[in-house]
């Protein structure tokens, strides 16, 4: 399908192809030979069902150094995020109303905040400091008796800061509140412990990491206290926190990613960490080019850089014909600069001019030459068309 002629995908932080390994699993959890039986079922077909699930979710939690008791099927990091944000202040509110988040989340966390703002929650929304990453002495300062639940992310879709997630959580252990975690951009990618991290709730999703769409899960902590309402009534799967009949094969599909992802994350590393330096090596004595976030504490696999003069939607275009981000994937059909790299102190001109480079298993390096030679030939092209822009 993707004529390599005509375009070239530099864009694995929005989603990504799902491997063939994945997609064998999935389709012999659906054919008329294979398992597609309703796992809730109680005869032979749909146990066997149940025994692929339980596999799956073995898998997972493997990848994730937890048990696989301590996940909950969703259709994705969004469902994965309400869920946690919704579900854990809804349990808890007897006890308090106060939520801290980042300016900075992805808007699946930042719209559960809204709407509980609206009902009479009391929302903080902490700044970054100017490389992205959460000053814990802020979030110290933030803290309340009456603070419920905190939510930061694990690495930024947008600039691949990567936060602190240990010390910020072992702060809300001290102040008695709930930890969530968006991972969306790390799992699978970045080694994630959750036996040792002090993480209450955490949301991720396959398709960030060669798995299918429409497959995440949420992780609940076994620990007191730790609790979410659920959003979905019905008949009663996953201890009635998300029920609904299990999505045999989306499951199977992920438990298959996460199986990848735990034996190839330090070559798949190596392999974007190299990718990403080449990019940058060629592009960074661009006059007025910059990183958005950190090089150094930031996830190899997003490279997000704004240049002076030089005019957002039009750089965009001379990058053609490749699949890239401007300012957010999610705000890239409205003109509005992205509020992530506002957050980070960006006046509206460099923010627009900001692209996203990110990278994945399949990406070479003449797909980074030629994409260096695009980025210099369109910046230099556009300012010679509108030298004004440069007074
Ligand atoms: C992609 C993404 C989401 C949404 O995940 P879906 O599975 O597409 O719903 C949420 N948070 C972050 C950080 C993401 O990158």
């Amino acid at each position: 399908m993707t004529d390599s002629e005509s375009m070239i995908y530099l864009d694995y932080a929005a989603s990504t192809p799902v491997e063939q390994g994945v997609l064998e699993a999935m389709t012999a959890a659906m054919t008329i030979d294979g398992n597609y039986a309703n796992p809730s079922s109680t005869h032979a077909a749909g146990l066997y069902s149940n025994v692929l699930i339980a596999d799956a979710a073995a898998k997972l939690a493997g990848l994730l150094n937890t048990q696989p008791e301590r996940l909950i099927w969703t259709s994705g990091a969004t469902e994965s995020d309400n869920l946690a944000i919704l579900g854990a202040a809804s349990y808890r509110k007897d006890r308090g109303r106060h939520l801290i988040s980042m300016r900075t989340e992805h808007k699946a966390v930042t719209d559960p905040f809204s709407e509980l703002a609206k009902n009479g929650y009391d929302v903080t929304w902490l700044d970054p400091e100017p490389d992205g990453l959460l000053d814990i002495a802020r979030l110290e300062d933030a803290m309340r008796d009456d603070t419920q639940l905190v939510s930061v992310m694990h690495v930024n879709n947008e600039t691949g800061v990567i936060q602190d997630i240990a010390a910020i959580g072992a702060a809300c252990r001290d102040r008695g509140a709930l930890f969530h975690v968006d991972a969306a951009q790390s799992c699978g990618k970045l080694p994630v412990d959750l036996d040792d991290l002090p993480v209450d709730l955490m949301s991720i999703t396959a398709h960030k990491f060669y798995g299918p769409k429409g497959i995440g899960a949420l992780y609940i902590a076994d620990r007191k206290g730790v609790h979410v309402e659920p959003l979905l009534f019905g008949g009663g799967q996953q201890r009635r926190l998300r029920p609904g009949t299990l999505p045999t094969q989306q499951i199977v599909g992920f438990g298959e990613t996460a199986a990848i992802a735990a034996a190839r994350m330090h070559e798949d590393f190596a392999h974007i960490t190299q990718m990403r330096d080449r990019l940058w090596n060629g592009i960074r004595d661009v006059p007025g080019v910059r990183v958005n976030g950190t090089l150094d504490k930031g996830f190899p696999g997003i490279l997000n850089v704004s240049v002076e003069d030089v005019e957002g939607e039009s750089l965009l275009l001379a990058m053609e014909p490749f699949c890239v981000a401007t300012g957010s994937a999610c705000n890239s059909k409205s003109q509005e600069p992205s509020y992530v790299l506002r957050a980070l102190g960006l006046g509206d001109d460099l923010a627009q001019s900001a692209i996203r480079f990110s990278f994945g298993r399949p990406t070479t390096e003449a797909e980074i030459d030629f994409a260096i030679e695009r980025y210099r030939q369109g910046v230099a092209r556009l300012r010679e068309m509108a030298p004004g822009r440069a007074a």
